[in-house]
């Protein structure tokens, strides 16, 4: 995405720095509902309120940084997932975007099924109460110890990822005398990011095996012959953060093609397809993401289109939103420690975290917004940009963001839209202590992982 820089800024001087942002917000005070969850507020005060709760208790309560989980705004956009796909289609919850037991038991309480991709969810799923038949088993490389694990807790299906994986998983079940439901995962030639999809030879990455040049046919060839597996159908996942629907309708295309191309050969059709996740979400005001009913409505209509044409029943189709459900459910506070005005360029705002808690500005160049939540202010708008305290000068939190130029030490700052890939993907980077994540719901505020604190650094390292 290319964005003009804004002509010119308020406070500093007549030219800005290239930058990601548009004009500055016209009140900085408002709140955009659509990077922010459901229960966030400004009170009569001025103060942001989550849940009922202002931050300001929360820091006090909890500390700083902080990431806060709106509650009912995850139950209402799994509820929401669950709805438009309705009773033929089952979504399954992505959980490396962000899992721990009570996020798995809420999921469970909603009727959502669970993705985990390593023994450690896994385990966290089980551990927290999730049917074994509701979880399904991901990744490119499973270790042995994984998938007995998965076959003998009776996992819903394993996404074989390559030959040695159909060979491996069929050999496992075999042993423990199972019969291990699967999919099979095709790269169909698509990769969606955000706004764009490239429809080309993108078989070249690691997961997954190509339709093209009649690799996945080879799979699902050596699969149905084989006693340990049940095949019950093909997964296709293109990207993240996709918000045009062309990407989908092709993955979906080319899968039908070949449930149709297996109906073919074997005489059977395949009951199932996954659609995979990546659905985009709101990470500033730029971002226009679609509802859940849009999205279902635009898959259904595909598969059910290329199905008929091809004479096949429409399968059931999953889908598996990872980000779209808990991303824009949580937000991080900060509390704000040293300011520097750079004239004529930007004023860089030191917050009491950083790549740590947030590396994907880092990783993916990502853009987030950013707000003053501990009060509201009336002063002009300066450019900013939000760093962490870590021993990097790409320790960049918000990249080009605006905030009210009295700001100052202490205020508390909150980045919305940081619900997924942000506490999953934290690390002890300067011997940081993982922020904790705190559950809001109804006035009642409560942690559900736990800050980390030195002695965990300490138990870790045994001398
Ligand atoms: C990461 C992933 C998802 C979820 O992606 P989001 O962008 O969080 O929706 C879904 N399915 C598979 C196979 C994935 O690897």
């Amino acid at each position: 995405m290319s964005r003009s820089a804004h002509p010119a800024g308020p406070r500093h001087a007549d030219v800005l720095p290239e930058g990601h942002y548009t004009a500055p917000p016209t009140d900085l005070n408002a709140l955009d509902a659509k990077v922010w969850s459901r229960t966030v507020a400004r009170n009569a005060d001025g103060a942001v309120t989550v849940g009922g709760i202002e931050v300001a208790r929360l820091a006090e309560e909890f500390g700083t940084p902080a990431y806060i989980l709106d509650e009912s705004d995850f139950r209402a956009r799994c509820r929401a997932w669950a709805h438009a796909f309705g009773p033929d289609a089952d979504v399954f919850y992505a959980g490396k975007a962000f899992l721990s037991r009570a996020v798995v038991r809420w999921l469970k309480e909603e009727g959502l099924n669970l993705d985990v991709c390593s023994g450690g969810e896994l385990t966290c799923a089980l551990d927290a109460g999730m049917p074994a038949e509701r979880i399904a088993f991901h990744g490119n490389n499973k270790t042995v110890a994984e998938i007995e694990r998965a076959v003998t807790v009776g996992v819903g299906r394993i996404v074989l990822d390559s030959f040695q994986e159909i060979a491996r998983v069929a050999h496992v079940a075999q042993r423990l005398g199972k019969r291990q439901r699967v999919q099979i995962r095709v790269t169909v030639g698509v990769e969606a990011h955000t706004h764009e999809f490239i429809a080309t030879a993108h078989e070249d990455q690691k997961f997954g095996i190509a339709l093209a040049g009649g690799e996945a046919a080879e799979a699902v060839r050596r699969a149905l012959a084989l006693d340990g597996l049940e095949l019950i159908g093909i997964h296709s996942h293109i990207g993240s953060q996709i918000f045009d629907m062309a990407g989908f309708e092709v993955s979906a295309r080319r899968v039908v093609g070949l449930l149709a191309a297996v109906r073919d050969e074997h005489g059977v059709e395949l009951p199932e397809i996954d659609l995979g996740g990546g659905l985009g979400i709101a990470y500033t005001s730029d971002d226009d993401p679609r509802e859940p009913h849009e999205i279902a409505k635009a898959l259904g209509d595909i598969v059910t289109r290329e199905c008929e044409a091809a004479g096949l029943a429409t399968p059931r189709i999953s889908v598996e939103p990872g980000r779209a459900i808990v991303g824009p459910s949580a937000f991080t506070l900060y509390e704000v420690g040293t300011i520097k005005p750079l004239e004529g360029l930007r004023t860089y705002v030191s917050v009491d975290g950083g790549m740590s808690d947030n590396i994907r500005t880092a990783l993916y160049d990502a853009e987030y917004s950013v707000a003053l939540v501990s009060r509201a202010s009336d002063a002009e708008p300066m450019l900013v940009r939000v760093v962490g305290k870590h021993c990097e000068s790409g320790d960049i939190v918000v990249r080009d963001a605006f905030l009210p130029s009295d700001l100052a030490p202490g205020d508390l700052i909150a980045v919305p839209a940081t619900g997924a890939y942000c506490r999953s993907m934290a690390s002890n980077y300067n011997h940081a202590l993982r922020p904790p994540v705190v559950a809001v719901r109804d006035g009642q505020a409560r942690v559900i992982v736990r800050r980390e604190t030195e002695e965990d650094l300490l138990r870790l390292d045994v001398g």
